[in-house]
């Protein structure tokens, strides 16, 4: 259920609430928006709550929220939400690059290429240290190894760092080494996974599983939400179609359509939909344009040697073109690039459900 509260209530009307939906053993959720003050009551609904809240000083009206997902709905929270990761805004007008290989290879590679990401604007470094893959002989990853040399890399660079987990039990050693938890397409509906990394306070970017609809990757969002930790970031990275020319199929629609519903960030990532470097810069554009608050894109200076992904990674020169075409199709829907801490452009003034021109 959501509380809403008349204009101009007191902190006492509100801290009221909160008592009162506390003892009826749901889990308040305050928030204060610019119109207005909500107070999230996440639990079993029953007419009797419902009632007894509707009596308190100060509240408006008390609403079921509609939706199976409760705090990653927009009628929770009305707001873009914007996150801080180590200084850098993640959400609401802001768009971030993540780049980096896609697996963590050696020290040259991943400084190399960290160095020459950030160099053409990228705020985030991305580097799989356990990755999942189809066959169970490919390259899984340096483990621990790759982890220390991330986090030395983020040091170095001065960037957040992003790798996946993929084990509920590597949880704490990526929690020590890495600024923010990947979840993986394949592991989208690792429902243990997610409540793990739901306990941390650390951002948990989470991947649209390949066959997942929506609301089931909003579903996902919500197992970490209901955690406690509502650092999450979700990725549109390409869905299974009937169309085989490409890797996956980049379900750009789904940028608005979670917006519409989620006040979370919404990600592409053009590189594991394309499977093709070539096919990585239209999505990337195609993505931003849509509205997406960042792309993830693999990078690698030597692909023809990469461990994992060769194929869909684009050269560091290429990708500092992209950069380039990606600052400026973020400013022309309102948004601003973020490049090591630093915004390119002036946003729009933000208004209920957009921004305007
Ligand atoms: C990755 O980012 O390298 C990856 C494995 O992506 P996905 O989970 O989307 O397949
Ligand atoms: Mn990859």
């Amino acid at each position: 259920m959501i509380v809403v509260m008349k204009a101009g209530v007191t902190d006492e009307d509100v801290q009221r609430v909160v008592e009162r939906v506390t003892e009826l053993g749901l889990a308040p959720h305050p928030s204060k928006g610019e119109f207005r003050t909500i107070v999230g009551a996440i639990g079993e609904r029953t007419p009797e709550a419902q009632q007894q809240l509707e009596q308190l000083p100060g509240v408006d009206e008390v609403m079921a929220i509609s939706q199976p997902y409760k705090l990653a709905s927009r009628e929770f929270h009305e707001a873009d939400t914007i996150l801080d990761i180590k200084g850098i805004r993640v959400g609401g007008p802001h768009v971030n690059i993540i780049a980096g290989p896609c697996a963590i290879e050696s020290r040259e590679i991943l400084f190399g290429v960290g160095q020459a990401v950030k160099d053409a604007g990228a705020s985030i470094l991305r580097g799989g240290a356990f990755k999942p893959r189809s066959s169970p002989y490919s390259f899984s990853g340096m483990g621990k190894e790759g982890l220390e040399l991330l986090q030395e890399a983020g040091v170095a660079l001065d960037m957040p760092t992003i790798t996946e987990v993929v084990d509920p039990r590597d949880v704490p050693i990526v929690y020590k080494y890495a600024d923010i938890f990947q979840i993986g397409a394949c592991n989208m509906q690792n429902y243990n996974l997610l409540l793990e990394v739901g306990k941390t306070d650390k951002p948990v970017f989470i991947k649209r599983g390949l066959a997942a609809s929506i609301t089931e990757l909003l579903m996902s969002a919500e197992y970490v939400l209901s955690q406690g930790n509502h650092r999450v970031i979700l990725c549109e990275r390409g869905i299974r179609t009937f169309s085989d020319e490409v890797r996956f199929t980049l379900d750009v629609s789904a940028v608005p359509v979670i917006q519409e519903r989620s006040h979370l960030p919404v990600f592409v990532d053009p590189s594991h939909a394309a499977g093709k470097r070539d096919l990585v810069p239209a999505l990337a554009l195609a993505g931003i344009a849509a509205g997406a608050q960042g792309a993830i894109i693999e990078v690698h200076s030597c692909p023809e040697r990469a461990l994992c992904d060769g194929p869909q990674a684009v050269l560091p020169q290429n990708f500092a073109k992209l950069m380039e075409q990606i600052r400026q199709i973020a400013e022309i829907v309102g948004h601003r690039v973020t490049i090591w801490g630093r915004e390119d452009a002036q946003p729009r003034r933000a208004v209920a459900g957009g921004w305007t021109t």
